[in-house]
Formats: structure tokens, C-alpha cells, sequence
């Protein structure tokens, strides 16, 4: 049988979704749909951060429940009001963290109807497969898809010359770039390792017509770009303790600028990128100052110890290491962002390198004695 009440209750329970049996207003609850919105993102997130499996950020957003989507919708559907537009932007935002670029721009767009300055806050955003980047300011037309090409072309120069298995700190998860536009650039971009989901690069620009660097100021963002990308894959020591003296990133970024640059010598990718002048490998090997015997006990040590290593086992050598240590899982994280030490990252190429002779000549290179020349 079938009666008109047991309709109306079955209805109720799937509008009302996991645990909650009233059906929520069709109109005029924007704070409680936002809430429902977010959190839905959040406990996807969270479970996923627990164990990440094998699970894409693809894969996670598709999992988003109906009752979340369903809050969404009628959340656009509201009247204009200062709830309904902070709920809008508390969407937005949320959305952005599970790649859910549509819902992002639905609310956008909605909210460009009634706050046009919240909605020019939001800026705009582009997923590409493997990161994501939120644009905010008044950039030209084109700038943002430039960016993501250049971006994409780092990732892949790293995977040619290293081979890291992982870039985000929460495996699936692509990563963040936050493009913002500022009348001059006072900070330099930096990894930002607080959001607990995935990880995320800061990224002041002053020039809204393109990418260009270095900049009249002489800052080199090309070269920061890729720099930033080494503080990603690895941080060394602890929160207090710089075990590579700031040489890491360094020394991965000045590897890929000049790979990117002799890779893409004439292509428009690289028009108006000028950094390989000053930062390249090259030019760090004639550096007066890092003339030092390797060591882990200053910046130029460091630095002649990652270029020893690169002569010896190679970059692909450096990154079948790093990758050693991360099947290993040991090693230390603060708040998912991954610690290495240069015990470890030794014991790591004594256990990855192939060649005997390679492998001796690097470890050799750890037990390099103060004021003994190489
Ligand atoms: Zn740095």
C-alpha cells in the first residue's frame, strides 16, 4: 500500500539526511545550510588526512553527500541579505578545499549579485590536475591561465630531475598556490604550513599584467616559485632547528630554474623570466662562498654537500632518498608538514644507491672533515 504520509516521511528522512529527521526550511536558514555545507567538506577532509590511501582529491570531492549539495542549492536560492552573503562566502571557501571549483563560482556568482566587493574578495579560481590557484585582485585576462601553465611546467621539471613520489604533505591532495595582488611586495612568498588539509603556497605579486621576474625591484619570483616547491617537498630537522641552514629549497630551486630555462629556451612559457642569471646551479658552483668542504654545519656546507651529492648519485639520486624515507614512514611531522634529517637522508642513499662506488663516494661525502678540500 501506499499512503500520501509515508511519502511525505520518506522524503523527509533523505532531505534531512544522515541523523537528522526534520526536514530543513526551503528558504531563510543560510547560516544552518552554510554550516551543513562546510562541515560535510571538513569530515571528508579530516577522515581523509587520517588515511589517505590511495584516495584523489577527485575521487574525495565526488563523495560529497546530497544533503550537502542539496544546502548549497538553496543557499543560491536565497534572497540578498548579510547572512545570506556570509554564507555564500563561507561556501566558497569551503569549496575550494575539496576542488569543487563549480560550487566555488556558483557562489561566486551569486554573491557578485549583491555584494559585488565579498565577491571581488573571493577572487577567482582554477583547478588544474595537479594543484590549485586562488587569484585575488584585479588580475588582466590570461595572467592566471599563464600562471598555471608555468606552475604545471615546475611540477613536471622536478619530476624529470628529482622523481618525488609526493608534493603535498596530505597525500591526494593537490596542492594550493594563493596569487595575491598587493600595491608592492613587501613579504616574500612563503610555504604557509598551517592549513591542516593540504599544503599551500603564498603568493604576493605586484604587477597585474603578467608574471614577470625578476621584478623592477629585483625579486625573483620565477626562482621563488620553484624554491618554494623544495620547502614543500622537505623541511629538515625540526621547527627550531634549520638542519640545511636554509640551503634545501635553494638548491632545489636555482636546479630547476636553469632545467626549466635550458628546457624551454625559446618557448613563450618562459617569456620575461630572466632569474637563470642569477640563480643557477652554475652559477652557485663559482660562488666564492661555497668553496667549503660538504658539511651539515653552515649554509655554503650544505649547499657543497647537495651539489657533491647531485655530481654523485644525481638528482634522480636525491629523490629515490627522499622517496625511500617516505615508504618508510618514519620520519617526523609537524602538522603533516615532513621533517627529514641528514642522518636519515644518509641512511636513506646507502640503501637506495645502485652503483657501489657511487654509494661510497656519497657517504664519504658526509664524513668530510672541517678544512679538508674536495
Ligand atoms: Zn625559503
Amino acid at each position: 500500500m501506499f499512503s500520501f504520509s509515508t511519502r511525505h516521511h520518506a522524503l523527509a528522512l533523505i532531505a534531512g539526511g544522515a541523523g537528522v529527521l526534520l526536514a530543513p526550511k526551503a528558504r531563510g536558514d543560510a547560516a544552518a545550510d552554510a554550516t551543513r555545507y562546510v562541515q560535510a567538506i571538513a569530515r571528508l577532509n579530516d577522515a581523509h588526512a587520517r588515511a589517505p590511501g590511495a584516495t584523489t582529491e577527485e575521487q574525495l570531492r565526488a563523495r560529497l553527500p546530497q544533503d550537502a549539495r542539496a544546502a548549497l542549492q538553496r543557499l543560491l536560492g536565497e534572497k540578498p541579505s548579510p547572512a545570506a552573503a556570509a554564507a555564500l562566502e563561507q561556501c566558497a571557501v569551503a569549496a575550494l578545499d575539496l576542488d569543487l571549483i563549480p560550487d566555488f563560482e556558483s557562489a561566486h556568482v551569486r554573491l557578485q549579485t549583491f555584494d559585488a566587493a565579498a565577491a571581488a574578495k573571493l577572487g577567482s579560481a582554477l583547478s588544474r590536475p595537479r594543484f590549485i590557484v586562488r587569484a585575488i585582485g584585479d588580475f588582466a585576462p590570461g595572467y592566471l591561465g599563464k600562471f598555471a601553465d608555468l606552475f604545471t611546467a615546475i611540477l613536471e621539471a622536478y619530476d624529470q630531475v628529482f622523481g618525488f613520489a609526493e608534493f603535498s604533505k596530505v597525500p591526494g591532495k593537490k596542492l594550493r598556490v594563493r596569487l595575491h595582488l598587493e600595491p608592492e611586495i613587501k613579504q616574500p612568498p612563503h610555504f604557509a604550513p598551517e592549513f591542516p588539509w593540504h599544503s599551500e603556497i603564498d603568493f604576493p605579486v605586484a604587477d597585474r599584467a603578467a608574471f614577470r621576474s625578476p621584478t623592477p625591484q629585483g625579486q625573483m619570483l620565477f626562482y621563488g616559485l620553484c624554491h618554494e616547491l623544495g620547502h614543500v617537498i622537505a623541511m629538515w630537522g625540526d621547527q627550531r632547528t634549520m638542519e640545511d641552514h636554509h640551503s634545501w629549497a635553494h638548491y632545489t630551486g636555482v636546479t630547476i630554474v636553469e632545467h626549466l630555462t635550458t628546457q624551454h629556451k625559446d618557448s613563450p612559457l618562459l617569456e620575461g623570466l630572466n632569474d637563470v642569471r642569477w640563480r643557477s646551479l652554475t652559477a652557485e658552483r663559482k660562488l666564492p662562498a661555497n668553496a667549503v668542504p660538504p658539511s651539515t654545519q653552515s649554509a655554503p656546507g650544505v649547499m657543497a654537500l647537495l651539489i657533491a651529492l647531485h655530481d654523485e648519485v644525481g638528482p634522480r639520486g636525491i629523490g629515490e632518498a627522499i622517496n625511500f624515507l617516505d615508504r618508510e614512514g618514519k620520519s617526523r611531522r609537524i602538522n603533516r608538514v615532513r621533517y627529514y634529517t641528514f642522518a636519515d637522508f644518509k641512511r636513506a642513499l646507502t640503501a637506495t644507491a645502485k652503483d657501489p662506488a657511487k654509494k661510497k663516494a656519497a657517504l664519504d661525502l658526509f664524513e668530510t672533515k672541517p678544512g679538508t678540500k674536495r
